[in-house]
């Protein structure tokens, strides 16, 4: 699998645009990505799912001392973080401790980072599960993937394990009554013989009206960023996404291009 991989279970901090000083957490493997999508643009490239693949993640215990260490190291200084943000090589919420790790991040926060904001960029797929909703419920910024109101275009984006179904997902992102982010990715291009394109017309007016029905805090739009494991896709300009945007302020609702 070629791609970029974060190769630490926490890092940086970096300086983010959206998040200001952020302290990482990848709560998956640190050499391989790990998820239940399969996006034909993501990042850390293609998701390996032959078996056999040995997948490591790391341990609850592991991850708590190393963050109330970090976190001690950074306190009082400029790189004091503003957010703790969990992303990383794949999907945070399948690791199967999540809820407690969430608990265990909390509890360091409010001793070492109070003003911290804890977000989590996610891809949704497991909001039917009721201790990951529960856990993300309680974090301060819930930043939820929807890059289709379309389910065959959902299925040939994000290429979701079988069971995963968009109208799974939507009902997810109804529950957290408006309190959550929306994050899409728009592009279009063409994957294993077929077109793909989530900035049509039919796509976009769909897409409106589940995220009127979402009221989202806010909706983060964004264009391809690196390179993508599909070859043919296409960034789109800044003007497109611009348009998108005022489309999704004139429904009432917030947004932000990236
Ligand atoms: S959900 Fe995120 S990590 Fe998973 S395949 Fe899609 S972009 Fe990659």
């Amino acid at each position: 699998m070629s791609g970029f991989l974060f190769d630490e279970l926490i890092f940086g901090p970096v300086h983010s645009r959206r998040l200001g000083v952020s302290l990482g957490i990848n709560l998956l493997p640190i050499d391989n990505k790990y998820c239940n999508f399969n996006c034909i643009y993501c990042e850390c490239g293609w998701t390996d799912r032959s078996k056999g693949v040995k997948i490591i993640l790391p341990k609850r215990d592991n991850f708590k001392t190393k963050l109330e260490t970090k976190l001690k190291e950074l306190q009082g200084t400029v790189n004091e973080p503003d957010a703790i943000t969990f992303a990383g090589n794949g999907e945070p919420t399948i690791h199967p401790k999540f809820a407690e790790i969430i608990d265990d991040t909390i509890e360091a926060r409010n001793k070492y980072a109070p003003k911290a904001a804890i977000s989590i960029l996610s891809n949704a797929s497991m909001l039917h599960k009721p201790s990951v909703t529960t856990a993300l419920k309680k974090v301060d910024k819930n930043i939820l993937k929807l890059d289709s109101a379309i389910e065959s275009t959902y299925k040939a984006i994000n290429q979701a394990q079988s069971g995963i179904t968009l109208n799974k997902i939507i009902d997810g992102l109804l529950s957290f009554e408006g309190k959550l982010i929306i994050q899409t990715l728009f592009f279009r291009g063409e994957y294993d013989g077929k077109i793909v394109d989530n900035t049509t017309e039919t796509e976009v007016d769909a897409w409106l009206d589940v995220i009127e029905k979402v009221k989202p805090e806010y909706v983060m739009l964004y264009p391809i960023d690196r390179g993508t494991p599909a070859k043919n896709l296409e960034k789109i300009s800044e003007s497109e996404l611009n348009e998108i945007a005022s489309r999704v302020e004139a429904r009432g609702i917030s947004a932000k291009v990236y």
